[in-house]
C-alpha cells in the first residue's frame, strides 16, 4: 500500500474522530482511542535527547566495566583532571569484530526458526499454559490480529541446546558472550537501527494495515515513537512480538549464565550474589514466557507503535542494562552474609508476587469479564465506554478491587520491588548496578503517566470515576 493511501486512513480517522461515529451511533458521550496526534516541545526534546544519548549511554555502562572495573566515577575524574580523552577511552574499548557478527547471526538467525517454523506443541502437555495461535487485543482501528505463541517452547529448546553444548558437546566456551561483550555491542546496534529505519520506510511504502498508522507530522517523533502499530511481514512474522520477545529476553538468561561462567573461570567459584541475580530475573524471564498470551494485551502491543523505542530498544537497551548486575558481579564478585542475602530473596519474591498477582487479576477480570472472584469476592468495576477509530462504539470494564482497588498501578510497584532486589543483590560498593532501579522508576512512573493520559482520552469522563475511586497510582498514600 502506497503512503498516500496510508495518510488517506490517517486523515479519515482524523475526520470520524472529529465528526462522532460512524458505524454505530450513541447520544452517549465516549473517549477517542489511539496514541495522541499532536508532538508537545517536552515529549519532542526528550525524543531528540534519548536518540542522540541512549548508544552512548549503553557503551558507558559497558565500557566502564572493562576499562574501570564498573567504577562510573572513575572515567570522568580522569576526563576532567586529562589523565584520560574520549578518544582514548574509545580507542581502547573493543570494537566490531567478524566473530561477534557471526554469533550474533547465527543467534537472531536461530530465534527466527524457532518463532516462524516450530509451531507450539508445549500447550498441549503444559497444563494451564496458553501456546499456540492466540488472539491479539483490538487495535485502535478495530482489528483484532493472531499470533503464534511459542516462546516458551522457543525459550526451552534455547536453554537446553545451551545446556547440552556446556555438559556434552562443549562446540563452543559457556563464557562465549561476556568474551565478546563490546563487539557484541556493535552487532546488536546494527541491527536496532536497521529494523528501526525498515519499520519507518514500510509505514510509508507498505504499511501492514494503513489504518493504524500515526503520522505525527514530525519526523523524529515518528521514528522513534513509530508510525505502524502491528507491523507485519506475511501473515505472521510479527516485529512487535519478535523483537520484543525473542532475541533480547531469551538472550536474558543466558546472558547471565555466561557471567556465572567468567566467575567460575576467573575465580574457581560462583558468588550467592550471582546465583541470587540469576535465579530472581530467571523468574521474570520465565513468566514472561509463560504468561506470553497475556503479553499480548500489554501496553507494548496493544498501545504502543513500533519505532525506534521499540526496535533499537529491544534489540540494545534490554540485553544491555538488564543485564548489568551479572557484569557488574564478573568484575565485582561479592559474596554476601546469610542475612543479606535472604533480605535480597525476599523482596525480589514478594516484588514477583506483587507484579504476578497485579497482572493476573485484571487478566481474570477481563477474560471473564468480572465474572470471577477476586480476594474470595465479586470484584467491583466502572463500566466505560470508547470508540475505536472507525466510528464503532465498545464497552469496557475498570476494575476497582483486588491489588486494583489499592493503587492503579500496583503491578509496576511490585516490578520496581523485584528491580530493586536485583540491585541490591550486589552490595553497596558502587553505584553501576543501581542504575537499573532508577531507569525503571523513571519507565515505570513515565509508563503510568502516558498510559493514564491514553486511557483518560480513551474513556473520558469514564476515567475520572475511576481515578475518584482509586486516588492513587503506584503507592497508596504517597503517589
Ligand atoms: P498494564 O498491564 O497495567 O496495562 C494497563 C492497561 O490496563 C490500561 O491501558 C488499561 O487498558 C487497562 N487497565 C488499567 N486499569 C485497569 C483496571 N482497573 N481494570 C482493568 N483494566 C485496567 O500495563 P503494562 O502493559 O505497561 O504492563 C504490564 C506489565 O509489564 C507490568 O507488570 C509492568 O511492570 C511490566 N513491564 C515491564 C517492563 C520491563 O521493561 N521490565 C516494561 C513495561 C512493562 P484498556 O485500554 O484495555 O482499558
Amino acid at each position: 500500500m502506497s503512503s498516500a493511501v496510508a495518510m488517506e486512513a490517517t486523515r479519515r480517522r482524523q475526520r470520524l474522530s472529529s465528526n462522532g461515529g460512524a458505524s454505530e451511533t450513541t447520544e452517549e458521550p465516549a473517549g477517542q482511542w489511539g496514541r495522541a496526534w499532536e508532538v508537545d516541545w517536552f515529549s519532542l526534546s526528550a525524543v531528540i535527547l534519548l536518540l542522540c544519548t541512549a548508544p552512548f549511554l549503553v557503551f558507558f555502562f559497558v565500557m566502564v566495566c572493562d576499562q574501570y572495573q564498573c567504577s562510573v566515577s572513575q572515567p570522568l575524574v580522569e576526563l576532567y583532571s586529562g589523565e584520560a580523552t574520549l578518544r582514548s577511552i574509545w580507542d581502547k574499548a573493543p570494537s566490531f569484530t567478524w566473530t561477534a557478527a557471526q554469533i550474533y547471526t547465527v543467534w537472531v538467525s536461530f530465534q527466527l526458526v524457532l518463532y516462524m517454523c516450530v509451531p507450539d506443541v508445549t500447550h498441549k502437555f503444559l497444563p494451564g499454559y496458553a501456546g499456540g495461535v492466540q488472539d491479539g487485543a483490538r487495535t485502535p482501528a478495530g482489528l483484532i490480529n493472531k499470533y503464534e505463541i511459542n516462546g516458551l517452547q522457543s525459550w526451552l529448546i534455547t536453554h537446553a541446546l545451551w545446556y547440552a553444548n556446556a555438559q556434552y558437546f562443549h562446540w563452543f566456551s559457556p563464557t562465549i558472550i561476556f568474551d565478546n561483550w563490546i563487539p557484541l555491542l556493535w552487532c546488536t546496534n546494527i541491527l536496532g537501527y536497521a529494523v528501526s529505519t525498515f519499520a519507518f520506510v514500510k509505514a510509508y511504502l507498505f504499511p501492514t494495515n494503513a489504518e493504524d498508522c500515526k503520522f505525527t507530522g514530525n519526523v523524529f517523533y515518528n521514528y522513534m515513537m513509530g508510525i505502524e502499530f502491528n507491523p507485519r511481514i506475511g501473515k505472521w512474522f510479527d516485529f512487535k512480538l519478535f523483537f520484543n520477545g525473542r532475541p533480547g529476553i531469551v538472550a536474558w538468561t543466558l546472558i547471565n549464565l555466561s557471567y556465572a561462567a567468567k566467575q567460575q573461570e576467573l575465580y574457581g567459584y560462583v558468588t550467592n550474589s550471582m546465583i541470587l541475580v540469576n535465579v530472581l530475573q530467571a523468574i521474570y524471564v520465565l513468566d514472561f514466557f509463560w504468561n506470553e498470551a497475556w503479553y499480548l494485551k500489554t501496553i507494548d502491543i496493544c498501545h504502543d507503535h513500533f519505532g525506534w523505542y521499540l526496535g533499537w530498544g529491544d534489540c540494545v537497551w534490554l540485553p544491555f542494562l538488564y543485564t548489568l548486575q551479572g557484569l557488574y558481579l564478573v568484575y565485582n564478585p561479592v559474596q554476601l552474609s546469610t542475612a543479606h542475602a535472604a533480605a535480597v530473596l525476599l523482596l525480589g519474591l514478594v516484588g514477583y508476587y506483587v507484579f504476578r498477582f497485579t497482572n493476573h487479576q485484571k487478566d481474570l477480570f477481563r477474560r471473564t469479564e468480572g465474572k470471577c472472584s477476586v480476594w474470595g469476592k465479586k470484584p467491583t468495576f466502572i463500566e466505560c465506554a470508547y470508540r475505536s477509530g472507525d466510528g464503532g462504539l465498545h464497552h469496557s470494564k475498570l476494575m476497582t478491587s483486588g491489588f486494583w482497588g489499592v493503587a492503579r498501578h500496583l503491578n509496576y510497584t511490585g516490578d520496581l520491588m523485584g528491580s530493586l532486589a536485583y540491585c541490591a543483590a550486589c552490595g553497596f560498593g558502587h553505584i553501576h548496578p543501581y542504575f537499573y532501579i532508577v531507569y525503571m522508576t523513571i519507565l515505570l512512573v513515565h509508563r503510568c503517566v502516558r498510559d493514564e493520559h491514553r486511557c483518560s482520552s480513551k474513556y473520558g469522563k469514564d476515567w475520572k470515576r475511576y481515578t475518584d475511586a482509586v486516588p492513587y497510582r503506584l503507592l497508596p498514600g504517597i503517589f
